[in-house]
């Protein structure tokens, strides 16, 4: 196993009203864009997440190697030969 241990991320997130009322929620975007690599801190210490994280404060967001934002933690290791994959984070995660 590697011993980069690499999140897959999205640089963004829709919001929707469940049910057409209330308060938007975060949801997955229809178009999810690149999907970056992040080293979450908090992997390296728990399980990886069930469910995405949504990041709504800027406070919240994690860079991703490329240098992208990314405000939805996937659950899910980064992989490479994903079709959506963001080629700069292939590259930086991988090649050194
Ligand atoms: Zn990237």
């Amino acid at each position: 196993m590697s011993s980069k241990q690499l999140i897959a991320g999205l640089d963004r997130f829709d919001k929707e009203r469940p049910g057409g009322r209330g308060v938007p929620q975060p949801v997955l975007p229809l178009n999810i864009g690149k999907v970056h690599a992040i080293k979450d801190f908090l992997f390296q210490h728990t399980e990886i997440y069930t469910e995405p994280q949504f990041c709504e404060h800027p406070m919240e967001y994690k860079n991703a190697l490329c240098g992208a934002v990314v405000k939805v933690v996937l659950p899910k290791m980064f992989d490479p030969g994903d079709p959506d994959v963001c080629p700069e984070c292939s590259v930086a995660g991988y090649s050194r």
